[in-house]
């Protein structure tokens, strides 16, 4: 293996649930679902499997698929041209990793919030650049991007920054005035932005999801990512996307091309399908998860960590000091065997582990039986 993929052989979401696997664990460490998405969608999915959709499909996806994925946008006030401005990738890992292939190189510096998904420093690393990372603060009871420390994280090697919001693994949102920081730092740098909106509809209370594209003169410069997996409950599907001007999708195209080519040709229509008539099955979700989190945050706290709290995603992070632990990593490690219940560290999201050691991920994206029955397992920590 070369040296600058030697610290990424492995992946936290498949040991840890390999180790949940192994002892019958209740795994709230990988995030997906354990119920299916919209029945209109897997018809579609049906319907085009048995309909002779099971052939290459178009480079840039099917036509029907970026027309869907084009109005879905415009919820946000964003017009892109379904022809020359939008790219269906496998899942946003792929969108993620093409982007960096195809706009940043070697001697270039990406700018990374941390916790930070784990396959950015990974794609960061394929592409030869160098991830600068920015660190999340806690503050008025939330995690709060500082716009001093982004700031001073910019140089004259910065080329591109990758924001993540609704933010996996914290649950932060990014408030508008936090946007418009970073939009205000992208213009006047000259910076690309890549924006990883997978999470884009699972938002609770009264948080909103503001696409950074939509800001004044990011719709150029910005690199929009979502995919269908969060949204429609089928993260095995890995039907992603990309939405920006015609240079950038072009050059993302140019790298994508060559690492999948297309992928998910019957799943294609499925997806257009639910973008087009499942957004009211979306809200529901929505709704279902934002009670699931409340379920999940109460039995955390009553089993004894105290709990951060979530405006997005299906992630609900803890302190594990209250309960007598220091390192969440050692206690991740032993939890599967010993109660019988998996999460995720969070400090393996971060390159200043010892700052994040204190906290742990749960997914709550779960049926409630199955959460009950993790708090249930959780309770006797005490
Ligand atoms: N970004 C974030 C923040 C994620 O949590 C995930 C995984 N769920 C992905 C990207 C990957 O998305 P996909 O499965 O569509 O590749
Ligand atoms: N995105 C999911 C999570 O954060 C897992 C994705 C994966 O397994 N790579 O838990």
């Amino acid at each position: 293996l070369v040296p600058r993929l030697q610290p990424f052989t492995s992946t936290i979401f498949a040991e840890m649930t390999a180790l949940a696997v192994r002892h019958d664990a209740v795994n709230l460490g990988q995030g997906f679902p354990d119920t299916d998405g919209p029945a209109g969608m897997l018809d579609a999915a049906k319907n085009a499997l048995f309909g002779g959709a099971n052939q290459y499909p178009p480079g840039p996806g099917r036509p029907e698929l970026r027309a869907a994925i084009a109005r879905h946008r415009l919820r946000y006030g964003t017009d892109y041209d379904p022809d020359t401005e939008i790219l269906v990738t496998a899942g946003a890992t792929e969108a993620i990793a093409a982007s960096l292939l195809a706009l940043t190189q070697a001697g270039d510096e990406v700018i990374v919030i941390e916790p930070y998904y784990d396959s950015y420093a990974a794609a960061v690393a394929m592409a030869g650049a160098e991830r600068r990372v920015v660190g999340l603060v806690e503050r008025d009871g939330r995690f709060a991007l500082d716009i001093e420390d982004l700031r001073a994280a910019v140089t004259e090697r910065t080329r591109a920054i990758l924001i993540n919001s609704p933010h996996n693994p914290t649950g932060t949102v990014f408030t508008r005035a936090e946007l418009e920081a970073v939009a205000a730092l992208c213009v006047t740098h000259d910076l690309i932005a890549i924006t990883d909106e997978v999470y884009e509809h699972l938002v609770f209370d009264d948080a909103e999801h503001f696409p950074l594209a939509t800001l004044p003169g990011m719709r150029e410069r910005t690199v929009s990512i979502s995919s269908a997996g969060k949204t429609f409950n089928c993260t095995g599907w890995k039907i992603g996307w990309v939405c920006a001007s015609p240079e950038l999708v072009a050059a993302v195209k140019a790298a994508k091309q060559f690492i999948t080519f297309v992928s998910g040709g019957p799943l294609q229509p499925a997806v257009a399908h639910a973008l087009d008539h499942e957004l009211p099955w979306v809200e529901d979700l929505r709704t279902s998860l934002q009670d699931k989190r409340d379920r999940l945050a109460a039995g955390l706290a009553e089993a004894g960590f105290a709990v951060r709290p979530t405006a997005g995603t299906y992630f609900i992070c803890v302190d594990v000091r209250p309960l007598g632990f220091e390192d969440a990593a050692e206690l991740a490690w032993e939890l599967p065997e010993r109660v019988g219940v998996a999460a995720v560290p969070v400090k393996v999201f971060t390159d200043h582990p010892e700052e994040w050691k204190h906290l742990l991920r749960f997914a709550f994206c779960k049926r409630n039986e199955v959460i009950d029955e993790a708090v249930t397992r959780l309770r006797k920590l005490r």
